[in-house]
């Protein structure tokens, strides 16, 4: 049986990946079954920073390798906080650190001129050099302040105009249907089936 490695030392965004992907004629295993890998984040884009991680992961495992990256971008921010999402309040900055700096930098903007967008991209690399890139959105508007208590990060400061609810008021489940993962992994789901 094929496997594929996904590249993350996150248990739970492995276990996320892997629902997402449902059942699979492949085995699916993280960077948690390896020891000394480790991969800097070294581009200017999403899509940059994920297919460093996919081809670098690829190269060391000699396996099909699926990797993320992933932020938030405000373009009343010129785009902030982009690739500096995890932190952009500084190095070990908390979510809530993060979350204050993000509403702080919005003081005064009002809610109809605080779109942001998610943005998700996936990179698919094969030993072989076949190399896939995609890309999932979900748009939204900042909050004035947080609300709600689920999911994690941004989520509560993300609100999602057509239900009128941050990612933190819905459930995971209603999370991973709408959510920039989600839709990136639809896409990359496709070149997973015809390659694997
Ligand atoms: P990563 O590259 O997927 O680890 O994500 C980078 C950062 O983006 C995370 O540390 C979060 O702060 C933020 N982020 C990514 N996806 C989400 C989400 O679905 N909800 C809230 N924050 C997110």
């Amino acid at each position: 049986m094929n496997t594929l490695v996904i590249a993350t030392k996150n248990h739970g965004k492995f276990l996320e990946f892997k629902k997402m992907l449902g059942p699979a004629k492949f085995n699916i295993i993280s960077l948690l079954d390896f020891t000394n890998i480790d991969i800097e984040e070294t581009g200017s884009t999403f899509d940059e920073n994920a297919l460093i991680k996919a081809s670098t992961v690829c190269q060391k495992t000699g396996l099909p390798t699926l990797a993320d990256d992933s932020g938030l971008q405000v373009p009343i921010l010129n785009g902030e906080p982009g690739i500096y999402t995890a932190r952009y309040a500084g190095e070990g900055a908390t979510d809530k650190d993060n979350i204050e700096k993000l509403l702080k930098n919005l003081t005064g903007v009002p809610l109809d001129k605080r779109q942001a967008q998610f943005v998700c991209s996936l990179a698919l690399v094969f030993p072989e050099g076949a190399t896939f890139l995609e890309r999932g959105i979900l748009e939204g508007l900042i909050t004035l302040s947080p609300r709600g208590t689920g999911g994690f990060g941004y989520d509560p400061v993300f609100l999602v105009p057509e239900i009128n609810k941050t990612l933190a008021e819905i459930s995971p489940d209603e999370k991973n249907r709408i959510s920039h993962r989600a839709k990136a992994m639809e896409k990359i789901k496709k070149h997973l089936i015809e390659h694997m």
